[in-house]
């Protein structure tokens, strides 16, 4: 319970680590609710899109007749956060992905998916992560893209700190929306979540 607040958040539960989401929600405090149909869209405060695959998630999306809706809401403001599947489908343009697939333009900014190579499929690393400062975030990368343009409105939050790709943006917000090329939801700590949370219950000025 956020200043008495209980914000309901939907999490996009088409495909991926829709479970985990929920329960990081729930410890932040917030009322987790899966999103598949336009009517669940509708009755919530604000959206977690989870990590999975995200071009089966944008089929999905056509599929579920979500896809317009989402766009919609993201337009008129919704808060949203997207975990690495979930920031592709953000951006307003995605790098090696199906011709085929849809983005929903919550975030000015160009996304290569896949894009740590094949040595560094995988891993995991300590970031700093603006806002956040009691201590580095672990951050897990599952396949997981990078942001190589951000738009002049959006607010660069975490780089990869070392290693071959030092420097690499991997978190950012535009307004109320929130995007993170890793995975909070699978190391235990809240606090990214949390920071989503609070835009429920603090929207940020100008937008
Ligand atoms: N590689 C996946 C994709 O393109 C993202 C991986 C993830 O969400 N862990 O959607």
């Amino acid at each position: 319970m956020l200043d008495g607040v209980t914000p309901r958040i939907g999490v996009l539960a088409l495909q991926g680590d829709v479970r985990e989401h929920t329960h990081a929600l729930a410890a932040c405090g917030a009322e987790p609710v899966a999103v598949r149909r336009e009517s669940e869209l509708a009755a919530v405060d604000g959206l977690v899109l989870p990590g999975g695959e995200s071009t089966a998630i944008s089929k999905l999306l056509e599929v579920f007749e979500l896809l317009e809706p989402l766009r919609q809401r993201l337009r008129d403001g919704m808060p949203a956060y997207g975990s690495c599947a979930g920031m592709i489908l953000l951006a307003n343009e995605v790098l090696d992905t199906r011709p085929d697939m849809h983005t929903l333009n919550g975030i000015d900014m160009t996304v290569r998916r896949n894009a740590f190579g094949r040595q560094v499929d995988s891993f995991e690393t300590d970031l700093e992560f603006a806002g956040l400062d009691d201590g580095p975030v672990r951050a897990v990368f599952i396949r997981a893209p990078w942001v190589e343009r951000a738009g002049a409105d959006v607010e660069v939050l975490a780089r990869v700190p070392s290693g071959p790709a030092a420097g690499t943006i991997v978190a950012v917000r535009q307004g109320n929306v929130l995007a993170t090329s890793f995975h909070p939801e699978v190391t235990g700590d809240l606090r990214v979540h949390r920071l989503f949370v609070e835009t429920l219950v603090r929207p940020r000025a100008g937008v």
